[in-house]
């Protein structure tokens, strides 16, 4: 199938890539020429396990190319995957300002192509977005009807950035919202041969879903720290707690998400919990348990703010400053704000975190970096030893292995464990060690 897929960020770079490597025609679209023309040049706009070899891969053999140009994509295909950003408005509510351009561009492209052409929205929004707005603003500027001219689909996506491309080839699930049967048929092809079971739901069902898998992935970080923290209080193993919990095979939980660790964060879980707590709010519906997520998690943050504070300590290396370990992506990332707070109050901080480090030297991350983290972009380090020259007190937000064999034991640096080290259990007789959850 030939394929636009608009928006080359975390989410359109993986999809556009890996439908390509599927065998399908892939022509991504961005209004950020540095992505297009890293793309163009086959390599990756992103920092993520295997993505820079398969763009490689699919640029050379023609079967993934970029452009600016929302039309001249759309008139050479027969789907538009839609992946553009979805961010928090100031209030919480969700930004739709990206998705009502694209559909737009969209639409306008579509009144002049022959054909029917599907668009398929992988944005998460919240249940009604693409009923109630973007169906509009396609109808009016492509002269036709939705399901009936060109078709509509919802499509949400399950990737977890770190691990993108292999989740996309083994996808938890797929779930496609339809307009009508015809537009679930043609996003059903996009994945076919892929394995995991396929649910073909109403579109406002498929936009809800996105929403009940974050939300429950914020609620389990944020039950598993707070237990961690209740636990430490009391002098118990928090992970020997949890390894029995999980055990309980009648129980049937999943692990995932359920360690004591450091806070959440990302582009997802902190913005998807903010809409629909904001949605709720706003329909009068009373939601206690969702409203406290993110201030549960941000009490975290603040736990590991006062770990650093009674090490006594002035001069703190930090490694890991992405939202979490295999990717670059800062938004909202939980490493950032501990920077902040850790700035704002004075200590002397270097931080060290490769794949940070490797996007500004490709460029796509740069900019964010130095317009919106300039106080940090001065203090971040090339090397694992240029950190712990300085350190005093080391606090560990990441599992990169390179980290990992260089940390020191003893009393000097102090380590402050945010991820459960692998040898944790050893470390804990150390003077100098202080876990955020053990
Ligand atoms: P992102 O900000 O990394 O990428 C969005 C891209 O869209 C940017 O490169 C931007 O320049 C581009 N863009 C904006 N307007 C455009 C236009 N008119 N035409 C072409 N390109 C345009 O965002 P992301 O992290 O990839 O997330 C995209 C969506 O997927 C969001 O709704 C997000 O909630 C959802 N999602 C993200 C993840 C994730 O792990 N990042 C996982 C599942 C779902």
């Amino acid at each position: 199938m030939r394929i636009s897929v608009l928006g080359l960020g975390y989410v359109g770079c993986v999809s556009a890539a890996c439908l390509a490597g599927l065998g399908h025609e892939v022509i991504g679209v961005d209004v950020n020429q540095v992505k297009v023309d890293l793309v163009n040049d086959g390599r990756a706009p992103v920092v993520e396990e295997r993505i820079g070899e398969l763009i490689a891969e699919v640029v050379r053999t023609g079967a993934l190319r970029a452009t600016g140009d929302v039309r001249e994509a759309v008139m050479g295909s027969e789907v538009s995957l839609v992946c553009v950003g979805t961010p928090s408005e100031p209030n919480g509510s969700l930004c739709t300002t990206y998705l009502e351009r694209v559909a737009e561009q969209i639409g306008a492209a579509v009144a002049g192509r022959g054909g029917r052409h599907t668009v398929v929205f992988r944005s998460t929004m919240l249940p009604g977005t693409c009923l109630n707005l973007l169906v509009p603003i396609l109808e009016k500027h492509a002269g036709g009807t939705a399901g009936t001219d060109f078709g509509v689909a919802v499509n949400p996506e399950f990737l977890r950035e770190g691990t993108s491309v292999r989740d996309f080839f083994d996808p938890p699930k797929t779930v496609i919202g339809e307009l009508d049967p015809a537009s679930g048929d043609v996003v059903a092809a996009l994945y076919e041969g892929l394995p995991g079971e396929v649910f073909r739901v109403p579109v406002p069902t498929a936009e809800a879903i996105k929403y009940a898998d974050n939300a429950f992935h914020g609620l389990k970080i944020g039950f598993a720290n707070e237990l961690g923290a209740v636990c430490q209080a009391l002098g118990v193993d928090s992970h020997q707690v949890m390894d029995v919990f999980l055990a309980d095979r009648k129980l049937n939980i999943s692990p995932a998400y359920l360690r004591p660790g450091f806070a959440f964060g990302g582009s997802c879980l902190p913005k998807d919990l903010r809409s629909l707590v904001h949605a709720a709010q706003r329909a009068d519906v009373s939601v206690p348990i969702l409203s406290h997520v993110l201030p549960s998690n941000s009490d975290h943050l603040q736990r590991a703010v006062e770990l650093v504070e009674r090490t006594g300590k002035r001069r703190v290396g930090l490694f890991g400053l992405s939202f979490k370990p295999g990717t670059d992506d800062l938004r909202e990332s939980p490493l950032v704000e501990l920077a902040e707070r850790l700035f704002g109050k004075g200590y002397e901080l270097r931080i060290y975190d490769p794949n940070v480090n490797l996007s500004r030297l490709l460029g796509a991350n740069r900019e964010y970096i130095e317009t919106r983290l300039p106080h940090l972009a001065q203090l971040l380090a090339q090397s694992v030893g240029e950190v712990l020259d300085h350190a005093e007190v080391c606090v560990v937000g990441t599992r990169d292995p390179a980290v990992l064999s260089a940390l020191p034991h003893g009393d000097d640096p102090v380590i402050v464990d945010l991820v459960h080290l692998p040898d944790a259990d050893a470390r804990r007789a150390e003077p100098g060690y202080a876990g955020l959850a053990w």
